[in-house]
């Protein structure tokens, strides 16, 4: 039985097979769309990496939620421990305009250490070093101590509905584990009293609040005969963006984070803010500290009017709301309602994403941090517990009793400001997607044991 770092070592041999891999994972364009069945096309992305499987001699299934939208299961069987679950998904946000990308979106090039492409760093390379991982422990003959389970889901971007959502409710016994990691978390925080891995123990809600002014319609010549809803949206719209949030600095990742780079003022819902701004050159931490302390209501869409002569009958505005752990609709809702006090507002809010935790100690974090020392070669950082500001898949694992932790460690050198993730010139580098195939090998060792 090979010891783990036999198998880092194995993983550094197969250095241009993980690589080859993530670059045709990403030429296969499983572009989603939005909310609706018919996009994605998952399927070919899980056929690609289930040819691996077999290859490996891995069973795996695909399950298709829609003709064409693949979701794709393996499993490793081991001893009566505990099940570890690898999850990750295939499908990617669109391309807004490829003339802005440095190379084309679904290339895969490589240049600079990097590769280029939509879904290059979310979320393909976890379903790469995810397999990638499963595939190296089998080749190398180890038999593991519980069982090692891997799911690349479909439909993630668009909210799980016909991806993990799906799988959850159709086959639960497919996906149900005691521990799971998950997209999210590892990008490392270099500072001056060591390197600092977050990783996402929970994650803020989403909702979507639609906030709707009815008036009256009147032609546009005399104005006095209409109750017009335009200028009121305005002054709305104004409320919105001048409304203060609750800040909440509890969670630890705060002082951690600010011990570490030095700062010796405790953070507090005064100054978090300030030191925020004084972050110069780390805007990525910046904006990810501001978004764990408050929830946040972003107006994304208003509309009324039909023609350029009348005065519309309603007008909408839409927010994009993102709560903290405990603040649930009804709070959402009374603080809108308070916002647009005296403006005759109707108020409807509906959730996409409930938000949900695990604990933030837990053996398996601490094993976490020991595979991550493993994979890096040295124990020169520390992970700390922090929260996902988006919104994941764990949300649907989570409820089936699994704790889940959001971490994909990229490499200590990587760029910490990753803009591309959802924008132009997306990369994953090569040392980051190699470290964590081989922080996938050295967790399910550690987690499940060799038997
Ligand atoms: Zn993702």
């Amino acid at each position: 039985m090979p010891t783990i770092d036999e198998l880092i070592a194995s993983v550094d041999r197969a250095r241009d097979e993980v690589v080859q891999l993530l670059q045709d994972l990403v030429r296969i364009p499983t572009i989603n769309v939005g909310p609706r069945p018919d996009t994605g096309n998952e399927t070919r992305a899980c056929e690609l990496v289930q040819a691996k499987f077999r290859e490996a001699g891995i069973s795996s299934q695909v399950l298709e939620s829609v003709p064409g939208r693949g979701n794709l299961v393996a499993r490793m069987a081991g001893g009566e421990g505990q099940r570890l679950l690898f999850m990750s998904h295939t499908d990617v946000v669109p391309v807004e305009d490829e003339t802005l990308w440095e190379h084309p979106p679904f290339s895969g090039t490589i240049d600079r250490g990097r590769i280029y492409g939509r879904g290059a760093d979310d979320d393909k390379a976890d379903v790469v070093a995810h397999a990638m991982g499963l595939i190296l422990l089998q080749r190398g003959g180890v038999r593991l101590g519980g069982e090692l389970i891997y799911l690349a889901a479909a439909d993630e971007e668009s909210g799980g509905r016909w991806g993990a959502g799906w799988m959850a409710e159709q086959y639960p016994e497919k996906i149900r584990a005691d521990v799971a990691i998950n997209e999210g978390g590892g990008n490392p925080i270099r500072t001056p009293n060591g390197v600092l891995y977050p990783i996402c123990s929970g994650e803020k809600s989403r909702l979507e609040a639609r906030l709707t002014r009815k008036g009256r319609s009147g032609h546009a010549s005399r104005p006095w005969t209409a109750d017009n809803p335009v200028p009121v949206m305005a002054e709305v719209v104004g409320r919105i963006m001048a409304y203060a949030p609750e800040v909440d600095v509890s969670h630890p990742f705060f002082r951690e984070v600010l011990q570490a780079l030095g700062i010796d003022q405790d953070p507090n819902a005064e100054n978090i803010d300030r030191i925020c701004d004084s972050l110069a050159g780390r805007e990525a931490l910046a904006t990810t500290l501001k978004a764990s302390s408050r929830m946040t209501i972003t107006p994304t869409m208003v509309n009324a009017g039909v023609k350029s002569n009348s005065i519309p009958d309603r007008a909408h505005v839409v927010c994009d709301v993102r709560g903290l752990p405990g603040q649930d609709d009804r709070y959402v809702r009374a603080e809108l309602e308070h916002i647009s006090s005296g403006l005759g507002m109707d108020i409807d809010v509906d959730y996409t994403a409930v938000s949900n935790a695990s604990p933030d100690d837990s053996p398996f974090v601490d094993l976490a941090g020991q595979a991550l020392g493993s994979a890096l070669g040295d124990q020169d950082f520390r992970l700390v517990p922090a929260l996902t500001v988006g919104f994941t898949d764990s949300r649907f694992v989570r409820p089936l009793g699994a704790q889940v932790y959001g971490f994909g460690p990229h490499h200590p050198s990587a760029e910490p400001n990753r803009a591309g993730v959802h924008g132009n010139n997306e990369f994953m580098e090569i040392e980051s997607l190699m470290l964590r195939t081989k922080f996938a090998v050295a967790l399910a060792c550690l987690t499940l044991g060799v038997a």
